[in-house]
């Protein structure tokens, strides 16, 4: 057997479909679980230590992976992680995933630490999207919730995005007893710059298990606050349905706002994500208990053969097919997932 490409899944046809009618289209690919600072929200202060080079996912078997996705309906990938910048040629990654015909979207989320020296290859290689995570213009905030210095490298890393071609947007998370006062400021900064800000709910994800209702600070509320000092929210004509984030304009058209509230108004019926970790595993939810081994398949280490495209496909299906109905943050018997944020790929 061969690893090369199978030619009887040459057509794109929407195969990633779950036992509730929901039709797979966006897949999040996380690229590495290391990370240059430490948010408090997402990783333990102290990281006994990241996946060495040989657990993760090879580029070659991510740009695999990809190619059948595609045939199979998915037609936007994310890369993420950990920090997906700190993965050694990222760019390379990126080029190889632009020349798959009907991909249509390559994003990215990164906090920005280390964009302003990658931007022009990333732009260069074919990216697309960017997110740039930012909580805070206050420095002695930003270290409080990172746990590092380094505010000024964001802003830089932001900025260079927004002169780039990519589309770019803000992404913030407020916690209320550290950086709700930034919501307002940051509010200014991105309509200053002209791009969208997304405010993204603090979810049950944090290493530390940390995680408590009293932090989250509820879309509804930033609505509130945002309308009272800007005026009136008009709701964004192309908000996608299968969009996590509620899209609003302002009056003025300048900049625009999004609320991503998976805990306060989930949108789980609505989910077209399935997700690769970095150690090569599918997951079907941020909160779901299982992991389906595609690594194990496409890079086996004890000697049998190479796996062929259907068998990539058929182990996507298997885990989109077992995916619940909803997260279930707000049940009694809730549990977070064994793994955090920056483990299984934001
Ligand atoms: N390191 C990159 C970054 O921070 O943008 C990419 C990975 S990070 C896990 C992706 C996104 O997840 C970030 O915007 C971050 O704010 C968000 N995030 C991390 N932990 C979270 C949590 N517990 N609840 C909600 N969002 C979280
Ligand atoms: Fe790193 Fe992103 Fe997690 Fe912050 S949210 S610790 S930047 S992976």
């Amino acid at each position: 057997m061969t690893n090369s490409p199978d030619t009887s899944l040459n057509r794109i046809a929407p195969e990633l479909i779950d036992s509730f009618g929901r039709v797979h289209t966006s897949l999040r690919v996380s690229v590495t679980d290391a990370c240059n600072i430490r948010c408090k929200y997402c990783m333990p202060e102290n990281v006994a230590g990241f996946l060495p080079q040989n657990r993760l996912l090879k580029f070659d078997s991510i740009d695999r992976i990809v190619s059948v996705l595609v045939k199979a309906g998915i037609n936007k990938v994310r890369l993420t992680g950990g920090e997906p910048l700190m993965r050694p040629n990222l760019w390379e990654l990126i080029r190889r995933l632009s020349k798959i015909d009907g991909l249509l979207q390559i994003a990215l989320t990164t906090n920005g630490m280390l964009l302003s020296d990658q931007i022009d290859r990333l732009v260069q290689s074919g990216l697309t999207h960017i997110n740039v995570s930012l909580d805070t213009l206050r420095e002695p905030a930003f270290q409080q919730i990172s746990r590092r210095e380094g505010l000024d490298l964001v802003l830089q890393g932001l900025r260079a995005a927004v002169t780039s071609p990519l589309n770019v947007r803000v992404n913030a998370l407020l916690l209320r007893d550290i950086n709700l006062q930034d919501c307002l400021p940051l509010v200014e900064f991105a309509r200053e710059l002209g791009v969208v800000i997304r405010f993204i709910e603090f979810m049950p994800l944090d290493a530390n298990r940390s995680w408590s209702q009293s932090q989250v600070v509820p879309g509804s509320e930033v609505r509130q606050m945002v309308q009272q000092r800007f005026g009136r929210l008009i709701p964004s004509d192309s908000t996608d349905p299968s969009q996590p984030s509620r899209d609003y304009l302002f009056e003025d058209r300048v900049g625009g706002i999004g609320f991503i509230s998976p805990v306060s108004e989930p949108f789980c019926s609505s989910c077209n994500r399935l997700r690769l970790t970095a150690d090569g595993k599918f997951r079907n939810c941020l909160f779901g208990s299982q992991e389906w081994d595609v690594k194990c398949l496409l890079e086996p280490t004890d000697g049998s053969r190479p796996c062929t495209d259907q068998e990539i496909l058929a182990i996507a299906k298997a885990c989109v097919e077992k995916k619940h109905a909803s997260h279930g943050i707000s049940k009694s018997d809730f549990q977070p997932p064994d793994r955090a944020m920056y483990q299984i790929g934001g």
